[in-house]
């Protein structure tokens, strides 16, 4: 991909890899080996590997061997699951999750429940406690830190109280939070944390499932005990080891976010932004265009080089109205208008003027929003 031609601005969706952790990546695919092997081939992979997992523990305060990695979020949650199953007698996720939990979480555990959120986006805590009280104990929990589509933040900490007084168990889906803002998985007070390698700038195929000491497991897949158990087959040491080095990388900053949200508040009025006096990821702009569905919108900007996603996921052709602003109560075109620009690693400055010069164009398309 041709950076000069794109202004890449959905780093939500995937984050490009960071030369660095390509390197790692790339030296680890050359050396090969597995992990499980005891002869010096394999001793080197594991060495590529566990010096990943000593990064990735200390970047979120965890202990190296309470970290399971697995090939991204979905399958760490999925074994998130699996893990309390054997402990937890009822399963409530937030109704902003993921698809990797409220997809799943139906199929996987009958008579699992959806937490309401507010209209603000933030999982509702009257609500929690209430479902808290009736659900069979113990309760697994899963609220994620940060929703991918709002950015918005959840009060974690809040949450962590009220399932540690009802003897439950906590499943923070850290995947969009990690490296843009702290994630400290002690902090957190969480039996299940998960992270992604992708959302960060390391290589696809990678991602973790922390356990806190002590925290229940139970495997539903027998294999290989790889990963002292947790998450049989053979690991994907270049993509864990890319991971490994994208850990150690600053945080997302602000900046450009902020300098895209302040000239879209004073060009287009019309133009509602989501979430703006939350607490919201530094990256994250979740916008409403007043006339045009986020799937057109989408094309129009990719037309002009810039690279976003809609709100609402898209299917076959067909865009789906956002599950996450409908469960926020938000009106109907907020749930079938609304665009994401996401900011990252690599972001500049021109990456700003390129999405501000493609939203003058499809503004334009109805001159009287432009005041
Ligand atoms: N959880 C959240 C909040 C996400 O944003 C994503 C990816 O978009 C996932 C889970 C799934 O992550 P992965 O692609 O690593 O399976």
């Amino acid at each position: 991909m041709a950076r000069a031609m794109t202004a890449y601005c959905d780093h939500n969706a995937g984050s490009p890899v960071r030369p660095e952790a390509l390197e790692a990546l790339r030296r680890a695919l050359s050396l090969g080996g597995n992990p499980s092997s005891v002869h010096r081939a394999g001793r080197a992979a594991r060495a590529l590997m566990e010096d990943a997992r000593e990064h990735l523990a200390g970047a979120v305060n965890a202990h190296p061997e309470n970290i399971a990695f697995a090939s991204g979020a979905t399958e760490a949650l999925h074994l998130a699951i699996e893990a309390a199953r054997g402990e937890a007698r009822s399963f409530l996720y937030s109704a902003i999750e993921h698809d990797a939990v409220a997809d799943h979480a139906p199929r996987a555990w009958p008579g699992a429940q959806a937490i309401p959120v507010t209209g603000a986006g933030i999982v509702d805590l009257a609500a929690l406690e209430r479902m808290l009280a009736d659900a069979a104990k113990p309760a697994l929990v899963a609220v994620m830190l940060a929703n991918n589509e709002t950015g918005i933040v959840q009060p974690i900490g809040e949450v962590a109280r009220r399932v540690r007084e009802a003897g439950g168990l906590l499943l923070v889906d850290a995947a969009q939070a990690f490296g843009k803002i702290p994630v400290d998985v002690v902090a957190l007070d969480a039996a299940y944390v998960v992270v992604s390698s992708h959302k960060i700038g390391g290589p696809p195929g990678a991602g973790a499932l922390i356990l806190a000491p002590g925290a229940p497991f139970r495997s539903a897949q027998g294999g290989g005990g790889q990963e002292r158990g947790r998450r049989p087959g053979t690991e994907n040491v270049p993509a864990i080891a890319g991971f490994g080095v994208a850990v150690r990388a600053p945080v997302v900053v602000s900046e450009f976010r902020d300098a895209f949200e302040r000239a879209l508040r004073a060009r287009w009025p019309a133009i509602e932004l989501v979430g703006a006096t939350a607490p919201r990821l530094p990256n994250t702009s979740l916008f409403v265009l007043p006339h045009m569905k986020a799937e057109t919108a989408v094309i129009a900007f990719d037309l002009a080089g810039v690279c976003v996603s809609a709100g609402a996921a898209c299917s076959s052709g067909k865009v789906r109205s956002s599950r996450v602003l409908e469960a926020m109560g938000a009106p109907h075109h907020w749930c079938t208008n609304a665009v994401r620009a996401s900011f990252g690693w690599n972001s500049t400055r021109a990456d700003v003027d390129a999405l501000l010069a493609a939203l003058e164009r499809i503004m334009a398309r109805t001159p009287e929003l432009t005041p």
